[in-house]
């Protein structure tokens, strides 16, 4: 039987903050199954602030979107057909067939879960999936966290820092620290994520807030944000501190080259370490995390929200969103 899809293009190149013109949601019909196949109904997408780096086609290293052509991007989904051994129908499925409502796959793009109990299939785009394992890297691989360290996290009620200073408390960081976009994001990560302590970025300069939360400077620092944070970072880094460069959201939309922070002869003074990671380069280490995490969520050490819009029509207002801080936790699309 014949299926169609309703699936997201990219019909113009973003300059600075996209729009919703640079997209457009077109319907098709797909083709049947062929050998080793399978159709696949998604059930929701992962936004994610790379994709922002996949719209534009200026970084050689990058393969970007093509224009005219569905969109790529993390995505739970069901087998509803089946012509690969290993695959059934009501199978739940990880793959990359994002930004669209259905999609035939070769099998061997997919990866087939098992689902936890607890824990809905939403979780395998965040806190058990790339972003969880990017937090939990980050963290014991990059900075190489030890107890008693003091910690500060930007971006901390997103998708990754919310889980980075929950893992720091975790692994026995004496004092965590976050910043984030709202006061509703800041009570959040004190409230109920634990943190030490958090300030609102647009209440004034990061540097003076950070210095304030952390008299005594911090060991590690989690970088999400990059631009004055990652400077005022490297103000409060101790000496012999460790930084790891997660991604700089701040940046994603500049038009041009981003200046770089002012300060940097304090990393040579201070012999700081300054190290970025892609978490595609640490697939090794997931099943060590993914039975890690699995119990701290079972045992409600660690907590995770997410944020949930409805509809594939609505997706491109959910990335959108993201990059404008509607997000607490996860930003998804449910289909
Ligand atoms: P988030 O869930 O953190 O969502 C993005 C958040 O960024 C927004 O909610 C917003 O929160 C914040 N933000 C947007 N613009 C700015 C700005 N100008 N200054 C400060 N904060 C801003 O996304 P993820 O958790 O998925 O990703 C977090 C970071 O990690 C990104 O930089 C991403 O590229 C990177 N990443 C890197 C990986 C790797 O392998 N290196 C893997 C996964 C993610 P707020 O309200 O606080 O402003």
């Amino acid at each position: 039987m014949t299926s169609t899809a309703q699936e997201w293009h990219l019909v113009a190149r973003p300059v600075g903050r996209p729009v919703t013109d640079d997209f457009r949601l077109v319907e098709r019909t797909l083709p049947l199954p062929g050998a080793d196949e399978v159709l696949v109904r998604n059930t929701f997408l992962s936004m994610d602030p790379y994709m922002r780096a996949l719209m534009g086609a200026g970084d050689p290293d990058i393969p970007s979107y093509a224009l005219g052509e569905p969109m790529t991007g993390g995505a739970v989904g069901q087998v509803v057909e089946s012509r690969a051994a290993g695959l059934a129908p009501g199978d739940l499925v990880l793959g990359n067939l994002g930004w669209r409502t259905a999609a035939v796959a070769h099998a061997k793009l997919l990866t087939r879960l098992q689902r936890v109990d607890g824990v809905p299939e939403s979780a395998f785009l965040g806190v058990l999936g790339m972003p969880g394992l990017s937090a939990y890297v980050g963290l014991t691989e990059i900075t190489e966290l030890r107890e008693g360290d003091t910690v500060f996290v930007s971006g901390a009620a997103g998708a990754v820092g919310s889980l980075a200073g929950q893992i720091a408390r975790l692994r026995g960081a004496k004092a965590v620290i976050g910043s984030a976009g709202s006061d509703e994001k800041v009570q959040y990560l004190i409230g109920e994520l634990g943190f030490t302590a958090a300030f609102n970025y647009k209440d004034g300069s990061v540097r003076e807030q950070l210095m304030k939360a952390a008299p005594s400077g911090v060991d590690v620092y989690f970088d999400n944000v990059g631009g004055d944070h990652l400077e005022a970072a490297i103000d409060a880094l101790n000496p012999h501190g460790r930084a790891a460069l997660c991604g700089a959201i701040s940046g994603y939309n500049a038009t041009g080259r981003t200046p770089g922070p002012s300060n940097l002869v304090e990393v040579v003074k201070k012999r700081l370490t300054l190290r970025g990671f892609e978490v595609g380069d640490h697939t090794a280490l997931q099943p060590r995390f993914a039975h890690e995490m699995s119990n701290w969520l079972a045992d409600g050490s660690i907590t995770f929200r997410e944020t949930v819009v409805d509809g594939i029509g609505n997706a491109v207002d959910a990335f959108l969103g993201l990059m404008g801080g509607w997000n607490t936790g996860k930003m998804l699309v449910r289909i």
